[in-house]
């Protein structure tokens, strides 16, 4: 997304169109490793010397708020941040860190036993190994 889109999505979801915030969303979009909010400081911080963490952590939130980001609920000790808004579920691999997408039919999974219900989440996480780290050749370049 360039940086003219990310500020009409702004402007579309009555958010106050700052450059920091337009930056913000524009690198969350980009980065599909679910960042928290301290790695999008610290990817911002050269080009924005003025940006602060609570700007950062805050303007997730208001994104979160407007629909145009989504909190991802897989691990207990931190909160990461998604820009792909569409439902989607998580696999996390628990050798090298990563957190990747995957396609989930959340509506097969939610009707049935659950029929008549209200619900107003639904995520689905799973936890394991990749591939990689299964045969050992996991680069592990994650940091945290
Ligand atoms: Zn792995
Ligand atoms: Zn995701």
């Amino acid at each position: 997304m360039d940086n003219q889109s990310a500020l009409q999505l702004l402007k579309a979801h009555k958010i106050r169109p700052t450059y920091q915030r337009m930056r913000i969303l524009n690198v969350l979009r980009a980065s599909s490793d679910h960042p928290t909010a301290e790695t999008l400081y610290l990817r911002l911080k050269a080009e924005i010397p003025a940006l602060s963490r609570s700007t950062v952590y805050n303007t997730l939130l208001t994104l979160v708020e407007a629909g145009l980001a989504r909190i991802i609920h897989i691990e207990e000790n931190s909160t990461r941040f998604d820009g792909i808004t569409e439902e989607h579920g998580h696999f996390q691999c628990l050798g090298c860190g990563k957190i990747e997408n995957i396609a989930i039919d959340m509506d097969r999974l939610t009707q049935g036993q659950l029929a008549g219900c209200q619900l107003l989440e639904r995520h689905v996480s799973i936890r394991g190994l990749c591939r990689q780290c299964l045969a050992g050749t996991s680069t592990s370049e994650e940091d945290s």
